[in-house]
């Protein structure tokens, strides 16, 4: 019937396709990185009421992602794919999460319940991990009577595997305590679901619908490929996750491997907490792993660079590319693994790792901890008959609904092995199917696809600031190594954010009030002279010029090239406006109009404010002396009439423009522009008789106003020295001439 499209286009996916910073879109939560780093970088530089900026990010913060004081000791995956990862190293976003849980952590005992009536129905979430938790977070804040089952003592699932020496202990409990409280959630703890029909028994006492959870509990066995590598009864063979369990739960003694050679087979990050672990409880310790330690090789170690690097500084010794074919003992004892080359790990099926049996070696120790993945426990899902005749788990992986019974949702390791972030995703997505499905609405979705927005260019890139970690020496120790951000440092690194997402994927000045809503930029199509100035003026790759059909009575008489701004895309940052020959470019509302034309007639220093940078400076009496502070959203926007202005009608003789730092403006380097369009004006003045002197930009960070003072007294003086400005004098002068 049709000749149907295929092409991008065509595709509904294209339709709904939306543009965020990179590093949003890596985030498996779609957290709101640059609008929280911007809240951040405007902090005051005074930790009392810092604390209260902290606190109303941590609470925008935690409507979406109540686990995000855990996240920024544990989970930095945005940094990947942040922009500014090859001009200076990423913005460290998981410390700024850090310093703000640090924070946060202790405010949460204190935060007021959700006041919400549960009155939606009852749901059962199986399983108490990050995924089960964001899922009874979501259901309890739309309404639902939520109650989480969990085998274990204390919620928290797999992250309770995480060392304290990256994830202190109260920082988790406190989490998981307080989403239960807040949430209003019921928890049955050291609570098996089990046996025969468990959802049937649990429809009986009014459930309505189930979220199963349970993660990945138990480790992998070790194999060769798919072989199976047998150990016996071997003693001193043991799994890593169970190290780590038993530890967490403080069963083991501090000196537990003392004098041992611990070998730990596996290269991901629960390998190398093995590893570090038994390192810690006195082991001398070797870590066994199939992959390559080249970070950019196919065959990549899949531990974080940081995991890897803190453990040689550990003096772990990594022997890579190896597999283990044979485990071998004296008498029942451990004693050596037989390890043959791994000349590939995966091809194009994916994981399919090929040995070289020609060219092995052999590893001695005393202990074996096997640590190459977790598997699920199949038992719940199938007493739950949740497989299919092929047994199969079978869910639809956007809703995370059972194929075989639609009132059941999986989500999580159990259903697919990934990060701790992508399990806390697969939570709020059941949650909103679960609330769709028990509404009767269309359970039904699809998936969106999201667009990494190009990096913002600027004249200065910082450098990422070093890790800052205790010695190693310092380090044999289950407390944190890792230093956290000060207040100034956090501040310093959330200036580094190139802020990449249109300004639609932010909004933290209109948050923050910085300004009360997005000025739009118009384009007057009948002005516009189709020149492209603006085109070449934007450094947001928003102007375009656009092909509009010429009318006559009606008919189209020819075509006409006029320019045209992609709104959603549109940072507002008036370069094209100010760059526009014709008058073509507007900005509406213009938020500052109202300042500048309030600035008193009579002589004095009127001083534009950058609001991000210099927030405070409108309100501080230090800066009282002047004749008026004008906010203005980045001093790029500060047009050479509006300088000009005040000097020829409103009588200044003075005119000061304070912007942000170099490598720190929010519209790339609209700071840059200012001193480009200052150089230009001074010029302007010298040829009317007028000293330069008069008009002054800083560009520098002064979030304490401590230079004010200074900046202020020395243009005052040489405004003195200089004597009042007669403009219009100096105007006839030059007529004459
Ligand atoms: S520079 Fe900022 S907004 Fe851009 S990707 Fe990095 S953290 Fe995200
Ligand atoms: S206001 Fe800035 S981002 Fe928007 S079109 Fe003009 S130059 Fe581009």
């Amino acid at each position: 019937m049709w000749q149907l499209r295929t092409d991008k286009d065509a595709l509904v996916e294209a339709a709904v396709k939306q543009v965020l910073p990179p590093c949003q879109v890596k985030c498996p939560i779609r957290e709101s990185i640059q609008r929280t780093n911007v809240m951040i970088s405007m902090l005051p530089n005074d930790p009392e009421k810092a604390r209260e900026g902290v606190v109303q990010i941590g609470d925008y913060l935690y409507e979406r992602n109540p686990f995000f004081t855990v996240c920024g000791y544990v989970c930095g995956i945005c940094e990947s794919e942040c922009n500014y990862k090859t001009k200076g190293g990423s913005v460290k976003r998981r410390l700024l999460k850090r310093f703000l849980s640090d924070i946060y952590t202790p405010y949460l005992p204190t935060k007021p319940p959700l006041d919400i009536v549960k009155d939606k129905g009852k749901v059962a979430v199986i399983g108490g991990g990050p995924s089960g938790l964001m899922c009874a977070w979501g259901l309890s804040t739309r309404g639902y009577d939520v109650t989480i089952f969990d085998d274990n003592p204390k919620l928290g699932g797999a992250v309770r595997y995480i060392p304290h020496y990256r994830l202190p202990e109260d920082v988790l409990d406190t989490a998981v305590e307080q989403i239960v409280r807040i949430g209003g959630i019921k928890v049955e703890k050291d609570f098996k679901v089990g046996g025969d029909n468990p959802i049937a028994k649990l429809t009986e006492q009014g459930f309505r619908a189930f979220f199963i959870a349970t993660g990945t509990p138990h480790p992998r066995p070790l194999t060769l490929g798919v072989k199976p590598v047998e150990s016996g009864d071997m003693e001193n063979v043991g799994y890593g996750l169970t190290l780590l369990d038993q530890v967490g739960k403080g069963k083991i003694p501090s000196d537990y491997y003392l004098g041992q050679r611990v070998i730990v087979v596996g290269g991901g990050n629960v390998a190398f907490d093995a590893a570090r672990t038994a390192r810690r409880l006195g082991g001398d310790v070797t870590v066994v792993c199939l992959e390559t330690l080249d970070k950019n090789h196919r065959d990549a170690i899949p531990a974080d660079a940081e995991e890897i690097e803190g453990a040689r500084q550990e003096g772990i010794r990594i022997v890579a590319s190896r597999g283990v074919g044979r485990i071998m003992g004296n008498e029942s004892k451990f004693a050596k693994i037989d390890c043959p080359k791994c000349v590939r790990v995966f091809d194009e099926r994916g994981f399919n790792p090929e040995f070289d049996p020609s060219d092995h070696i052999e590893v001695e120790g005393d202990v074996l901890l096997i640590t190459i993945g977790q598997m699920p426990d199949r038992s719940l899902l199938q007493f739950a008959g949740l497989f299919d005749e092929r047994g199969r788990l079978t869910v639809d992986p956007l809703t995370h609904q059972s194929l075989e019974n639609e009132s059941v949702f999986i989500g999580g390791d159990v259903r697919k092995v990934g990060f701790m972030v992508d399990a806390m995703a697969e939570g709020r997505q059941a949650a909103y199917a679960i609330d769709r499905y028990l509404k009767g609405a269309i359970v039904q979705r699809w998936a969106i696809e999201f667009e990494g927005s190009e990096p913002p260019r600027r004249a200065v890139y910082k450098t990422e600031p070093p890790a800052k970690w205790t010695s190693p020496d310092n380090r044999m120790n289950f407390g944190m190594f890792e230093v956290g951000f000060t207040l100034e440092e956090a501040i310093e690194e959330a200036r580094r954010c190139l802020e990449c997402g249109p300004c639609v994927s932010c909004k933290a000045c209109v948050a923050t009030g910085i300004q009360p809503a997005l000025p739009t930029v118009k384009v007057n199509e009948r002005i516009c002279s189709g020149c492209g100035v603006c085109v070449t003026a934007c450094n947001y790759h928003t102007c375009h010029m656009v092909e509009r059909p010429v009318l006559f009575e009606g008919r189209v008489i020819g075509q006409d090239t006029v320019s045209f701004t992609d709104p959603l895309l549109c940072k507002s940052c008036g370069q094209c406006v100010a760059a526009c020959p014709a008058g073509a470019r507007s900005i509406s509302p213009d938020f500052s109009a109202m300042a500048r034309d309030k600035i008193a007639e009579q002589p004095g220093i009127v001083c534009f404010a950058c609001k991000f940078g210099w927030a405070y400076a409108a309100e501080d009496d230090r800066f009282a002396s002047l004749k008026e502070v004008v906010p203005v959203i980045c001093i790029g926007k500060v047009r050479a009439t509006d300088i000009l202005e005040a000097f020829t009608k409103k009588g200044a003789n003075g005119v000061l423009l304070l912007g942000c730092a170099q490598g720190d403006c929010h519209f790339m380097d609209g700071n840059l522009d200012a001193q480009k369009r200052v150089i230009m004006i001074h010029k302007i003045m010298e040829s009317f008789g007028i000293r330069k002197e008069r008009l002054e930009v800083v560009t520098s960070i002064d979030p304490r106003g401590d230079k004010m003072p200074v900046l202020i007294a020395s243009l005052r003086d040489r405004l003195n020295r200089l004597g009042p400005l007669e403009w219009k004098r100096h105007l006839s002068a030059n007529d004459n001439k």
